[in-house]
């Protein structure tokens, strides 16, 4: 294998991702004096962060409803349906205002109130006092407010010297002779060399795995190659279940309409012009938790009352809207409709189904961003070396469900706390340990195996299979026999990939291999999502077990820790933290979740 060219380089820190996730930790990192590299295969605003649209949440109180820090705690903690870790949610929803008004300062062109402060909007799950009224918490740059914050911490990146590989994609984790990780081997897809990254810490910042599933909302680079990563290296993936159905994608292209466009007034029907929603939700209508909306959804068409000929979807009504406000308010969404599905927002209702649109599954961490493994039933134990923030990581704030906004806030809060901790645990310029001249070779040889596939079936055929597979058989209702169906096939989908043929050998924009490194992670992931859905018998958020239709508190406030050894995928678990971090606020003890 000597072909291959692999120069070496050394940092303090490594952040692999350049999301809003990535970008805020190196922007704290390159600031206190560490010496980081962000590595992105692709330019990084165009990383997914860059699509979303209605809102990152904080309880600013903008808008004059009294919003509080500790509302939206209880609002996470129910969205999450008692499964999210309570000390976390805690910290992430006090640390939201300053984190926010942060971004503001760094320079993010928020929309405005009259009176000049940050314009915010209702969103989903998000209430005033335990469900009183809704809460406007969303802070929004109109239906683009990921694109300027992305494009915002670029900039001020850029301003702090932080150095980028960009188009460069990492392949595998190192471990040094003890076993500790120690950095990332890369491959640049413009020259075709290969990079071995050697740092005191590498930061997992590479986003969600959508591309899993046929129907999503996400870009095609979410394929969760961290996630991937870290499963190669023997560690676990926490509550891989729980994934999330956005509910307003637009049929037949899964192209996301913002949750933001029912907090600006919109809201579905079925077949009947019902507004049925009022039947599941009667306080929060169109503006529950997702989970409780996309499965209402599911239900109308299964029950027979989708529109359109084929009866399987249902409509979003924003014609009723003045078409100022739309414009104004939701330029990106009109836009998005008109091209997709040919709908003109101010006369017509758009066509929209559930379609997949987030993790709230990935590589458990502390609230530093330190990653953890279980450590008996209660206490987590420190990776060292280690850290994954953003859409790859579970914290987990979001237990089984995510609530709209609590994204981009978990990017930006998280994303800091991890600067933070790296500038106490590493000392800037400190020197490296000399590591074995083939601590690469276990990566080479995957990357060198993979290139040189020689069966005859197309990456392109065994995505496809797989995607099929996840969609069919771990969707918003599942039972044993669907996803027993969906572990079985997927032993098909393996045969396939063992039959793999990588057509383009070179090194240089190879994007056949890089679709083949790409499925190589999606399998290992889809594999583990089945098996934590298979095991966990019980319905909470997003998972619903039409087998098991109930929350079991008493056998399953546990997260599900999954790893693969030796081919077979390992359960473990650990109890949800349902102490709080301090005495500012009190712990919430479960109870059945109503909108
Ligand atoms: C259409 C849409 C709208 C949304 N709207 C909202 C919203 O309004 N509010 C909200 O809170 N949330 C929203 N979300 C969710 C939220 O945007 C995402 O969860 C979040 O942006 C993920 O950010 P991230 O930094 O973790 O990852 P991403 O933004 O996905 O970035 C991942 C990065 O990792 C890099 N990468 C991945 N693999 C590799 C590799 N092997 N080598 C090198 N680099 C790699 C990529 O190049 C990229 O830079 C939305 C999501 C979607 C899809």
């Amino acid at each position: 294998m000597n072909e291959y060219k692999i120069i070496k380089h050394q940092y303090d820190v490594v952040v692999v991702g350049a999301g809003g996730a990535g970008l805020r930790a190196t922007l704290g990192m390159s600031a206190q004096g560490l010496k980081t590299a962000c590595i992105s295969k692709v330019f990084p605003t165009r990383s997914h962060t860059v699509a979303a649209q209605g809102g990152v949440g904080a309880a600013l109180g903008n808008m004059g409803d009294g919003d509080k820090w500790e509302y939206h705690f209880y609002d996470t903690i129910k969205g999450s349906d008692w499964l999210g870790d309570q000390d976390a949610i805690e910290y992430m929803c006090k640390h939201a205002k300053e984190s926010v008004i942060e971004l503001e300062h760094f320079g993010v062109p928020f929309s405005r109130t009259e009176d000049g402060k940050i314009y915010q909007r209702p969103f989903g799950g998000h209430t005033i006092n335990k469900g009183e009224s809704m809460a406007h918490r969303a802070c929004a740059a109109a239906d683009r407010t990921g694109h300027a914050i992305l494009h915002t911490l670029y900039q001020q990146c850029v301003r702090h010297q932080a150095e980028f590989y960009v188009e460069y994609i990492v392949i595998d984790l190192l471990k040094d002779p003890e076993g500790n990780i120690c950095g990332v081997l890369a491959w640049c897809l413009d020259d075709g060399t290969l990079h071995e990254f050697q740092s005191h810490l590498v930061v997992m910042a590479t986003g969600g795995y959508g591309r899993a599933f046929f129907s999503c909302t996400s870009a095609h680079t979410c394929t969760g190659d961290g996630n991937g990563m870290v499963l190669r290296a023997g560690l676990p993936l926490e509550d891989m279940e729980f994934i999330q159905f956005h509910p307003t994608g637009i049929y037949g292209a899964g192209c996301l309409i913002t949750e933001g466009a029912r907090g600006e007034g919109g809201y579905l029907t079925n077949a009947k012009g019902e507004r049925f929603m009022e039947r599941y939700a009667p306080a929060a209508k169109d503006l529950a938790s997702r989970d409780v909306v996309s499965r209402a959804m599911t239900l109308e068409i299964l029950e027979g009352r989708g529109v359109g000929e084929h009866k399987d979807h249902i409509y979003l009504h924003l014609e009723h809207i003045d078409a100022e406000i739309l414009h104004e308010r939701l330029p990106g969404i009109s836009e998005t409709a008109k091209i997709f599905s040919g709908v003109d927002v101010t006369q017509q209702p758009i066509p929209v189904l559930p379609t997949v649109h987030y993790n709230m599954g990935g590589i458990p961490t502390n609230y530093y961003g330190e990653v953890v493994v279980p450590s008996g039933k209660k206490e987590k134990k420190i990776v060292p070396g280690l850290m994954a923030i953003g859409e790859a990581a579970c914290v987990s704030v979001h237990g089984a469900n995510r609530l709209g906004t609590n994204s981009l806030l978990d990017l930006i809060v998280f994303g800091r706390a991890a600067a933070i901790q790296a500038g106490k645990l590493i000392k800037p310029n400190s020197p490296h340990k000399k590591l074995p001249e083939d601590v690469s070779q276990v990566a080479l040889d995957r990357f060198d195996r993979i290139r040189n596939s020689n069966g005859a079936t197309p990456t392109a055929k065994v995505l496809l299979a797989l995607q099929k597979n996840m969609q069919n058989h771990c969707a918003v209702f599942r039972t044993e026999a669907t996803l027993q169906k969906g572990i079985d096939e997927l032993s098909n989908v393996k045969q396939l990939r063992d039959d793999l043929k990588v057509t383009d050998r070179s090194l240089i924009w190879n994007t056949d291999l890089v679709e083949a490194l790409e499925l190589d992670n999606l399998l290992l992931q889809s594999e583990v999502t089945l098996h934590s859905a298979l095991a966990r018998k019980e319905s909470r958020g997003a998972h619903a077990r039409d087998d098991f239709p109930d929350r079991d508190d008493k056998s399953w406030t546990k997260h599900t820790y999954a790893s693969i050894d030796d081919g077979k995928v390992n359960l473990d678990y650990r109890d949800v933290t349902l102490k709080t971090l301090s005495s500012d606020v009190d712990s919430l003890p479960p109870v059945r979740r109503v909108y």
